[in-house]
C-alpha cells in the first residue's frame, strides 16, 4: 500500500484480492509473504490521520517560532565570535567599496576636521576599552544626503552633508556619539549575522531554490531585522544622550535635531511606519524623553 496505492494479493489460483487503498487491515498482515510485512508497517506510518496532521503541524510551528526566537542570540554569538581582524576587513572593504560607489573625499577644511576629530575624541575613552581605536573617516556623498554611520568594525563615516545639514556642533557629536554607541554594541555586524541566521534557516527549511516561497520567508525575516534595528537605533541614542552629558555636551541635542527634522517635514522624511526600514524620529524623541 505503499504511496496510497491499492493492497493487492495475487492467489495461487491467478484471482487476484484487491484491498482499496486508506483501509487498515492489520489482521491480514499475517498472511503477507515475509517480503511484504515491512511494506505493510511502512504503510501505516504513511497514514496521517488527523491527529498525525496536527502533531506535525505543531511540530512544524515550534520549529518556526524556535527559530524566529533564535535568530537575534544565534546571531550575536556569530558576532562574538567572529576574529576581529577579518571585521576590521571586512570593514575597510565596505568604506572602499563606499568611496567607489557613493563617496568622495570631505570638502570640510582641515581645521574644521581637527576640531570634530578632537572632540570625538573625548568620546572614544567613554566606549569599552577594544573600541576606543575607533576611527572617524570624513567623506563628503551627497547621494546619500546628511548622514553618518557605523561600519561593521571600529570605523565611522561621517558626511559633509550632515555637518551642514545640521549646523551645529553639539547635534554633529551627538549624531557621532549615536554612532559610537553603534560600534560599542557592534549593532551593525550585529545585524550581518542575524541576516546570515534568517538566510541559513530559509535555507535548512525550505531548500536551496529560488521559489516564491522563499521570496516571502525572506521578506519575513526582514522585517525581523527591522522590527531588531528599532531596538538598536533606540539603545544607540540613549548611549548617546548618556556620553554627551558625560563631556559637558547638551545631550538632548540629538532629540531637539529629530523634533526639527519631524515639524519640518513631518511624515515625508519621517522614516518610522510599520514597514519603514529607519525609526520614527517621533518614537525616537519620545523615549528619550521618558
Ligand atoms: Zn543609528
Amino acid at each position: 500500500m505503499i504511496g496510497g496505492g491499492d493492497t493487492r494479493l495475487r492467489l495461487s489460483t491467478g484471482d487476484v484480492f484487491r484491498l482499496p487503498a486508506g483501509r487498515e487491515h492489520p489482521w491480514l498482515e499475517s498472511l503477507y509473504p515475509r517480503g511484504k510485512r515491512l511494506d505493510a508497517s511502512l504503510s501505516r506510518l504513511e497514514m496521517v490521520r488527523w491527529r498525525g496532521a496536527v502533531f506535525l503541524a505543531l511540530i512544524f510551528i515550534s520549529l518556526a517560532v524556535g527559530f524566529r526566537v533564535a535568530i537575534a542570540p544565534v546571531g550575536d554569538i556569530m558576532a562574538r565570535a567572529m576574529p576581529e581582524a577579518l571585521v576590521e576587513r571586512a570593514s575597510n572593504m565596505v568604506l572602499a567599496q563606499l568611496d567607489l560607489a557613493l563617496q568622495s573625499e570631505s570638502r570640510l577644511s582641515q581645521a574644521e576636521q581637527d576640531r570634530i576629530s578632537a572632540e570625538f575624541g573625548k568620546l572614544l575613552p567613554l566606549a569599552p576599552a577594544r573600541f576606543a581605536t575607533t576611527d572617524l573617516h570624513f567623506r563628503s556623498a551627497p547621494a546619500i544626503g546628511p548622514n553618518a554611520f557605523a561600519l561593521p568594525g571600529n570605523d565611522i563615516v561621517l558626511l559633509d552633508e550632515l555637518v551642514s545639514f545640521a549646523d551645529d556642533e553639539d547635534v554633529v557629536l551627538g549624531v557621532l556619539a549615536h554612532e559610537l554607541g553603534h560600534v560599542a554594541e557592534q549593532h551593525a555586524l550585529r545585524q550581518i549575522m542575524r541576516s546570515a541566521v534568517i538566510g541559513i534557516g530559509i535555507g535548512l527549511f525550505l531548500g536551496n531554490e529560488d521559489s516564491v516561497l522563499e521570496e516571502i520567508v525572506g521578506f519575513g525575516g526582514s522585517l525581523v531585522l527591522m522590527e531588531n534595528s528599532r531596538g538598536l537605533e533606540l539603545e544607540a541614542d540613549s548611549l548617546s544622550a548618556g556620553w554627551m552629558a558625560e563631556i559637558g555636551r547638551d545631550p538632548q541635542a540629538l532629540v531637539k535635531f529629530f523634533k526639527r527634522l519631524s515639524d519640518e517635514c513631518g511624515d515625508l522624511c519621517d522614516g518610522g511606519g510599520m514597514l519603514a526600514s529607519h525609526t520614527s524620529f517621533r518614537d525616537r524623541v519620545r523615549a528619550q524623553s521618558e
